[in-house]
């Protein structure tokens, strides 16, 4: 049985809260949701039959700004996985500096079963139904696990719907042509090229040649994988639900990209051989990059793995055992809260451009996400040195001493 993963977010932040010097009461605050809805709605499908999903909506924290967060649609959601990515996003924000809270959506459907008109009702709907949380100053959703562009263009047509006029600032992640940003489309896996290289630089370990495992091979493995490529890296393996593809000699990762775009699975991909994931993740390389779902490190396989970094291009691939496991043995972990944050932040930088309708170049954008990373990667690793803590508590103490220091100078209401 999977670990829950919101008590593994919990226990994670009561490892980081007790260096933060905050009262009970507070921290109590800042380890619950501030509110969550829960919503069960009706989409007509192709047949004309009716069903019924439930969806989620989950607010972390408000102190710092509106809440940001993806919406997922996958079978396994729940409230409590909501939750934990909610909190997750709360420190990631924090960490990155970003005016927002963390929120998190999601659906319990299956994408790949559902047409596209099956997608779009539902999307609408779903849509329609957390409006009641909805907007560009209180929440702002974003692509995540199972929806990508399309939706958000569907969720930002049905908001303005409602309003009479388009509010392009309602989501992020959206296409170029309705006021998405360049760069957003590669700016997870981006952040998480630049973080691995810095990281690799401090080790001391040559980027060219350095073996690159990746996990999973959607909106942030792909990029991921073909950024550090072109930085000289050699991606050994990718996988993704279906099965994955290994290549000790390294992967054409744009070529295998176009073949998973058009196969929508990198199995069967004949310049490599077939490798099943859980073999995947013991690979023996440079750095391994887990970019699918959580809980994919555990105590079960930690002992087995064989990477100097772990990149947490995925939000909890790595249970509190398995973090433990992998410090003893000396793996760097990059933490998720650190190592993904470039979604979110050139998500902000799409908000700021809707809010002022004033587009930026991609250069300033990827340049600006740069010093960002660099910057927040170097603060993490200063808190870890002065406190003598791992890399994950270091970010979360972080992102939890900005966001007390936010509900401190606020004030308790009333
Ligand atoms: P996605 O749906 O685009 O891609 C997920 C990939 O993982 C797919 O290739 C899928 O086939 C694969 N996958 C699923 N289960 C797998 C398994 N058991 N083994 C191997 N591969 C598997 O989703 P995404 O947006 O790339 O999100 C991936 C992770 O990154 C999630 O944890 C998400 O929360 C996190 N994240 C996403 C963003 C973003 O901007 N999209 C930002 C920050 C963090």
């Amino acid at each position: 049985m999977a670990e829950n993963v919101y008590e593994i977010a919990r226990r994670q932040f009561d490892k980081a809260v007790r260096y933060v010097n905050i009262k009970t009461g507070i921290a109590e605050y800042l380890r619950t949701p501030k509110r969550e809805l829960i919503v069960n709605f009706p989409v007509e499908m192709d047949d004309d039959s009716v069903r019924v999903f439930t969806g989620y909506r989950v607010h972390h924290n408000t102190a710092l700004g509106p809440t940001k967060g993806g919406i997922r649609y996958h079978p396994d959601v729940s409230l409590d996985e909501v939750r934990a990515l909610a909190m997750w996003m709360t420190w990631k924000c924090a960490v990155v500096g970003l005016p927002y809270g963390g929120a998190k959506g999601g659906v319990i459907c299956d994408p790949k079963t559902l047409s596209a008109r099956e997608l779009e009702n539902l999307t609408r709907r779903y849509a329609t139904e957390i409006s009641v949380l909805m907007s560009p100053q209180g929440d702002i959703p974003a692509p995540d696990v199972g929806t990508g562009e399309r939706e958000m263009a569907w969720i930002m047509d049905t908001y303005s719907m409602h309003r009479g006029y388009s509010v392009p600032a309602v989501v992020t992640g959206k296409p170029l042509a309705i006021g998405g940003s360049l760069g957003r489309n590669e700016a997870t896996g981006r952040g998480v090229m630049i973080t691995t290289l810095e990281t690799l630089k401090r080790k001391n370990i040559p980027v060219e040649g350095a073996r690159v495992v990746v996990q999973g091979f959607g909106k942030v493995g792909a990029p991921a994988a073909y950024l550090i490529e072109e930085r000289g890296a050699k991606v050994i393996a990718v996988s993704d639900a279906q099965g994955g593809v290994y290549n000790p000699r390294g992967l054409d990762t744009r070529d295998l990209l176009a073949y998973a775009s058009a196969q929508r699975t990198v199995e069967g991909y004949k310049k490599a051989e077939p490798i099943a994931n859980a073999e995947l993740l013991e690979l023996e390389c440079e750095v391994l990059i887990p970019c699918a779902l959580e809980n994919q490190i555990t105590a079960t396989n930690a002992p087995r793995v064989r990477a100097k970094i772990v990149a947490e291009g995925a939000n909890g691939p790595l249970t509190p055992e398995a973090d433990e496991i992998l410090a003893d043995k000396g793996v760097f972990i990059i933490p998720d809260v650190l190592c993904n944050a470039g979604g979110v932040t050139v998500s902000y930088f799409e908000w700021v451009q809707d809010l002022q309708s004033f587009f930026w170049g991609e250069d300033e954008i990827n340049e600006r996400l740069r010093q960002i990373m660099v910057r927040s990667l170097n603060h993490v690793l200063r808190i870890a040195y002065e406190k003598n803590v791992d890399t994950r508590t270091a970010a979360q103490i972080l992102g939890i001493q900005r966001v007390a220091e936010a509900v401190l100078i606020r004030g308790i209401y009333p």
